[in-house]
C-alpha cells in the first residue's frame, strides 16, 4: 500500500513538473503579424538615378523579395505600391507632397504591426553601407531599427549606425516604422550588388531576421 501511495505521489509530481515544449518552427515566427512595405518613389519620381539605374525600380524589386520572404515566415504583407507609379497614380504634375501624404495615409489604413520604407542612398562615389532610420520620438522605432541594423550589417558590412530622423514618412504615420537605405547607388561596387536578384533575396533574409529579433525581444520574459 505504501509502495502504491509513493507511486501515485511520484506520478502526480511528474505530471505537475512536466511542461510541454512548444516548438515554433522558423516558418511560423511572423504568424499574425501585419507588415506594410513602402517601396520609395515610383512613377515620375525615379529617386536616385545613377549610371542608368533607377532607385524606384530597385526599391520595388527589393520589396517584392522581402514580401516573399516575410510571407514565407507567416506574415501578412501589404505594399503601398506594386508597379511603377507614385501614390497619386497620375503621370503629370508630380507632387512630392501629394505622393507622401497619400503614402502615409495608406500605411496607416492597414493598421500594421510595423512598416518599412525601402530606399537606396546616393552621395559621393566612396560612400557605402546600409543605414536604418527611426522617428526621433519613437523608442519602439529605435529598437526596431537596431534589430534590423544588426542583422543587415552581417550582410552589408556597414560601418554606419542607426540614426534618428524626422523624415516625413516616419513623422506623418501613426504606425511604427523605419526607413531603410539598403546601400549607395552612387558606389559602383554596391550598385552592382543592388542590381542583382540574388542580393535582393539576401537583403530580404537579413531584414526579415531583424524583424523576427524585434518581435522575439518583445515577447521575451523580463
Ligand atoms: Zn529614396
Amino acid at each position: 500500500m505504501k509502495k502504491m501511495m509513493s507511486f501515485i505521489i511520484l506520478f502526480a509530481l511528474c505530471t505537475c513538473l512536466y511542461k510541454p515544449v512548444i516548438h515554433v518552427s522558423s516558418s511560423q515566427l511572423l504568424n499574425q503579424r501585419v507588415i506594410v512595405l513602402d517601396p520609395g518613389h515610383g512613377g515620375l519620381d525615379n529617386g536616385a538615378s545613377i549610371a542608368g539605374v533607377d532607385e524606384d525600380e530597385l526599391n520595388l524589386k527589393i520589396s517584392f523579395a522581402l514580401k516573399e520572404e516575410l510571407e514565407s515566415r507567416g506574415a501578412t504583407v501589404y505594399m503601398t505600391r506594386t508597379d511603377d507609379q507614385d501614390m497619386t497614380r497620375r503621370n503629370y504634375n508630380y507632387s512630392k507632397q501629394d505622393d507622401m501624404y497619400l503614402r502615409a495615409l495608406k500605411i496607416d489604413e492597414y493598421q500594421p504591426d510595423l512598416f518599412l520604407s525601402i530606399h537606396l542612398n546616393s552621395s559621393n562615389s566612396s560612400a557605402w553601407g546600409s543605414q536604418v532610420f527611426y522617428y526621433k520620438k519613437s523608442e519602439d522605432g529605435k529598437r526596431l531599427a537596431d534589430s534590423i541594423h544588426n542583422q543587415m550589417k552581417i550582410l552589408t558590412g556597414t560601418r554606419k549606425n542607426i540614426s534618428s530622423s524626422s523624415f516625413y514618412i516616419l513623422r506623418a504615420t501613426q504606425s511604427l516604422g523605419v526607413l531603410i537605405e539598403c546601400g549607395f547607388l552612387s558606389n559602383a561596387n554596391e550598385r552592382g550588388q543592388l542590381k542583382s536578384r540574388s542580393y535582393h533575396k539576401k537583403l530580404a533574409t537579413v531584414i526579415s531576421d531583424g524583424i523576427q529579433d524585434y518581435f522575439q525581444a518583445l515577447s521575451a520574459p523580463l
